[in-house]
């Protein structure tokens, strides 16, 4: 790519990843168009990057190694059947992850946004119509693009337009009209509080693990992630079940925004599981937790044939979701911006280079999709009797549903 403008629909994770992918390339002009009017920090909660995938993306210039983190090792599977206070364990399995604040992820990575893009918050985009050029100049048609339909009616054109707008994307919708996320059926409760909110004693969680409390209908996982803009200690909490019905409350349909927040009926039902299966000290922890501090985030399913056509592109979760269970979300969006980089410095040309993204990361985006399915099947729709389970059959369990953990954590970059 040497020069033209380009767009980048949205500014989260995958969007300032991605304008930094586009200047590294070579686009003379890259503007972020960012829905949402406030920063973005305090939007998520905590996530977890594999050891391996990080060292790539670090290597790669799209992780810093200075942002706060907390090292996993193990993953810990517990059930509240006994009077253990912490519950009692019957399975280990290794975790080795790097866990993060959401919200340093994403203001580092929006501190890493050359100065030279225009970043616009509360800017959303209504349209995307692709170009197919200017009409025929001396040597042909004009070159190809899009048009940017902008709220309040201006419109901008592009040479080559980004979608990185998330599970709801407006680029993806131009280019597959008829491709929609699909409700996986069940939800993730998160929530978060500061480590010093913890319930005692100490010893009942150590430090590298990532508890996970199985119950017929689900689970939940924790782990320990750093504190909101970098400060002290904070439990990244993220409860799977199936909701109850709640009249008015549209979890299924991904053209409905959920609720900010884990609504009163959520929480209701969510008390009753965990009060009906949790051990003592990690009912404590859901309970201590503030609403104010909750999250809802329906589980959706979604992969694009093609994540290039024209020129439109799509990465992140506007081009495949991944749902959480597979600890790739963030990572797939960041290997996604990476890969579109290589891809457009080494190509001959921008259309070259589109074509050589789509071919490497569309068939990852599949494969993202299929371990989700399997993994939120093996873990929350079709739970195995884990009061039956052991160190070995956990073992056996977790290698089938995982399929030997090909891809968990994220696929290995050029792999
Ligand atoms: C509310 C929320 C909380 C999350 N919390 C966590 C978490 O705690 N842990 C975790 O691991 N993952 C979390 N995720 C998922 C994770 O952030 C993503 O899987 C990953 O980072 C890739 O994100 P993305 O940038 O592709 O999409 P998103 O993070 O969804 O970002 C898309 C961005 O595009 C903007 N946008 C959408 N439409 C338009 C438009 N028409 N015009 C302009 N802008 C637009 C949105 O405002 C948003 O900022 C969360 C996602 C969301 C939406």
């Amino acid at each position: 790519m040497r020069g033209g403008r380009v767009a980048v629909v949205g500014g989260s994770i995958a969007g300032c990843a991605a304008a930094l992918a586009a200047v590294r390339a070579g686009a003379a002009e890259v503007v972020v168009y960012e829905r949402a009017a406030r920063r973005l920090q305090d939007r998520g909660v905590g996530l977890a990057i594999q050891q391996d995938r990080y060292a790539e993306l670090e290597a790669a210039g799209y992780v810093d190694a200075r942002m706060p983190w907390v090292r996993l090792a193990r993953r810990v599977w517990l059930l509240g059947d006994t009077d253990a206070r912490g519950g009692r364990e019957f399975g280990v399995l290794p975790f080795p992850f790097r866990s993060y604040n959401w919200g340093s992820l994403w203001t580092e990575l929006r501190a890493r946004v050359p100065e030279k893009v225009a970043y616009h918050s509360g800017a959303a985009v209504e349209s995307v119509t692709p170009d197919a050029g200017r009409g025929p100049g001396p040597r042909g048609p004009g070159p190809r693009g899009a048009v940017l339909r902008l709220a309040g009616g201006a419109e901008e054109r592009f040479d080559l337009v980004i979608g990185a707008d998330g599970y709801r994307s407006v680029v993806r919708a131009a280019m597959y009209p008829d491709i929609a996320p699909r409700y996986a059926g069940y939800l993730a409760w998160r929530g978060s509080l500061p480590a010093e909110r913890l319930p005692g004693p100490r010893e009942t969680w150590a430090e590298q693990d990532a508890a996970t409390v199985a119950f017929p209908e689900g689970h939940m996982i924790a782990y320990r992630i750093p504190g909101p803009y970098g400060r002290g200690a904070s439990v990244n909490w993220v409860f799977y079940a199936v909701p109850p019905d709640v009249p008015g409350l549209r979890l299924d349909d991904p053209t409905v925004p959920p609720p900010r927040t884990v609504t009163a009926e959520l929480m209701e039902h969510q008390e009753k599981v965990v009060a009906r299966h949790f051990p003592p000290y990690w009912r404590e922890v859901i309970e201590r937790t503030r609403p104010r501090d909750t999250l809802v985030q329906p589980i959706f399913d979604l992969a694009v044939p093609h994540f290039a056509k024209g020129r439109l592109v799509l990465l992140g979760d506007s081009a495949a979701i991944a749902r959480p269970h597979t600890g790739s979300g963030a990572v797939k969006a960041l290997q996604d911006a990476t890969v579109l980089e290589r891809a457009l410095r080494s190509a001959e040309d921008c259309d070259a280079g589109l074509a050589a993204y789509d071919a490497e990361r569309a068939p990852i985006g599949r494969a993202v999709l299929e371990l989700g399915r399997r993994l939120g099947r093996a873990q929350v729709l079709s739970v195995p009797d884990w009061a039956a389970m052991d160190q070995r059959s956990t073992e056996e369990w977790w290698r089938a549903a995982s399929e030997g953990e090909k891809g968990f954590g994220g696929h290995a970059l050029g792999g």
